[in-house]
């Protein structure tokens, strides 16, 4: 393996491990374009041993971001209001598109347009200038993330100063500038609006249905669905239940997951009782 080959390959491994985000297990994360319409996102993997799950970021610093939240929506009290939760995501992605966007071109500079300059002109003035190039897009990218931090939180100066040491001598870092930013900044937040932001999507509808089976199962809905309700999101198709065979099998009312006639609580819903296709609804 070359120089150049242990290099990327060094690099990419260091910029994965920036996209990573560790959280604990049943932690949810959603990606949102323009501070609007966020979309559940899976983890990658599960740490069983720690009780940590990952997320990874979109690998593009822009114009995409990721935010996680630890909790999900039901161990939390419903949100009050939707318009909170839509000017604080919008002014977080205000805020940090000039971030985002010199992160982007340290990604294309280090990903891009460096191995074409090696490739072509390795050991020339041209070589040495796009080296440069790079390392000065660095220490702009730490003095942009100096000044913002400073902006949104002037106490945190330990903070501050290490995570703009890192920036300005560790492009992969840089590349993920924003992401401490957006961590603080959304750490108010309710992952129950970020789901009705956007609810014509497939995995926020699922998890919406989820939610709203759950709450109709245990009796606590009411909450749920004054916040639905100011939504503009009609829940009552969710808590049909799910086509079966034959109408004497059974069903989990949570998960909807259809079992034989023997079954009496569902395997992945701890301690839910499954009931028969025969019921109307899980109220
Ligand atoms: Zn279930």
């Amino acid at each position: 393996m070359s120089d150049a080959q242990s290099f990327y390959l060094l690099l990419a491994a260091f910029y994965l491990y920036e996209c990573l985000i560790f959280a604990p297990r049943g932690a949810w994360a959603f990606v949102g374009q323009g501070g609007t319409k966020w979309r559940w996102r899976i983890p990658v993997f599960h740490l069983s041993g720690l009780h940590q799950e990952a997320f990874c970021a979109p690998i593009l610093p822009y114009p995409g971001f990721q935010v996680v939240f630890p909790a999900p929506p039901d161990a939390l009290p419903a949100p009050t209001a939707l318009h909170s939760f839509r000017r604080d995501s919008l002014r977080i992605d205000k805020a940090t598109r000039h971030l985002r966007f010199c992160s982007l071109l340290i990604f294309l500079h280090y990903f891009l347009l460096l191995p074409i300059t090696y490739h072509h002109w390795v050991g020339t003035p041209i070589m040495i200038a796009v080296i440069i190039q790079g390392e000065l897009l660095a220490f702009y990218t730490a003095f942009s993330f100096h000044r913002l931090h400073k902006r949104l939180h002037p106490d945190d100066k330990w903070e501050r100063r290490l995570e703009t040491l890192y920036n300005a001598f560790l492009p992969w870092h840089a590349m993920r500038a924003s992401d401490l930013i957006i961590k603080k900044g959304c750490a108010t937040w309710h992952p129950l609006a970020a789901l009705v932001s956007h609810p014509n999507s497939p995995a926020n509808q699922k998890q919406l249905a989820l939610l709203w089976r759950r709450a109709l199962y245990e009796g606590q809905s009411d909450s749920l669905q004054t916040f639905l309700e100011k939504a503009g999101i009609d829940p009552t198709p969710w808590s049909l239940p799910p086509p079966l065979d034959e109408p004497s099998n059974k069903y989990c009312p949570v998960c909807q997951a259809v079992y034989e006639k023997e079954a009496s609580t569902c395997a992945d819903c701890t301690g839910v009782a499954l009931k028969r296709g025969t019921d109307q609804s899980v109220s």
